[in-house]
């Protein structure tokens, strides 16, 4: 499977065919490089609650909006709590938590709608973005699956929240993106106990450390594509990275950083008129 994610410009990854095949259509996730933040946050921290100058995180999440030709002002984001909720938008939401963390969604951790001229933007260090787009009823949508989020199963409430707007998961694709990856991301039982509700035949997402009972090393993504399967978008329409935020430097990594870090920008939207 060719890697979705596309290094466009050293600050950003662009899911590549998702751009090519849709006009207007931007998506894809920041690096942590090119930005004004120092010290743990060095340098293209996106995250308003970890800390950082909120001056600086300004001035990277406009960096980052000048260079994808969405400015910050068009952007949506929500405070993130590792639960399931999700927030439909429109162009009314434009701004919301974009410059001012206060004015973000509250508790919400998944974004969807069918406007242009607005960005969906939610932040990460390990854990997964999730995103999604149906073409035929020019909807996109994304959501952060951390290991509560994920076994929450926001990835399955999305397609859900889709289906009773009339959007059968066939017509649904959704692409993984870059995460922690199994070998770097270490859990113990509690964490594995909550994913085998979503897992009921091998391959697993998940194997035992060896040496070391009741802890196991889970696949996240692995994880996240069979929720995302169980909710019935085919297998063929799901895409998933091999770009891991702790065993690449260019990314803030929570567990590589021991929590102190900054935040990466996942995002997703269609512009309003297509330049060329
Ligand atoms: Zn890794």
């Amino acid at each position: 499977m060719t890697e979705p994610f596309v290094s466009a410009h050293n600050s950003f990854y662009i899911i590549k065919d998702w751009h090519e095949a849709v006009p207007g259509l931007v998506a894809g996730f920041s690096t942590k490089v090119g930005g004004k933040s120092t010290g743990d946050f060095n340098s293209l921290n996106t995250g308003f609650h970890v800390n950082d100058r909120p001056e600086e995180v300004r001035a990277n999440r406009q960096t980052i909006g000048e260079l994808l030709g969405f400015p910050a002002e068009t952007w949506i984001g929500a405070c993130q709590t590792h639960g399931n909720r999700i927030e439909g938008v429109t162009k009314l939401d434009s701004g919301k938590g974009a410059l001012h963390y206060n004015t973000s969604f509250s508790d919400t951790d998944g974004l969807y709608t069918n406007e242009k001229g607005i960005l969906l933007t939610l932040c990460y260090a390990d854990c997964v973005p999730l995103y999604f787009l149906s073409r035929k009823h020019e909807r996109v949508g994304t959501a952060h699956a951390g290991w509560k989020g994920t076994v929450l199963g926001i990835g399955f409430h999305m397609v859900e929240q889709w289906k009773k707007d009339g959007i059968t998961p066939e017509e649904i694709e959704a692409v993984i993106g870059p995460s922690i990856c199994k070998k770097c991301y270490k859990v113990d039982n509690r964490v594995i106990d909550a994913a085998r509700r979503w897992v009921n035949d091998s391959p697993l997402p998940f194997s035992p450390v060896i040496g070391d009972p009741g802890q196991f090393h889970l696949s996240l993504q692995h994880l996240n594509e069979l929720i995302l399967i169980k909710a019935g978008i085919p297998k063929q329409s799901i895409r998933s990275t091999k770009r891991c935020t702790s065993c690449s430097t260019e990314f803030f990594s929570h567990r590589r950083d021991q929590g102190k870090t900054g935040r990466m920008v996942g995002f997703i939207g269609w512009k309003e008129r297509v330049s060329s």
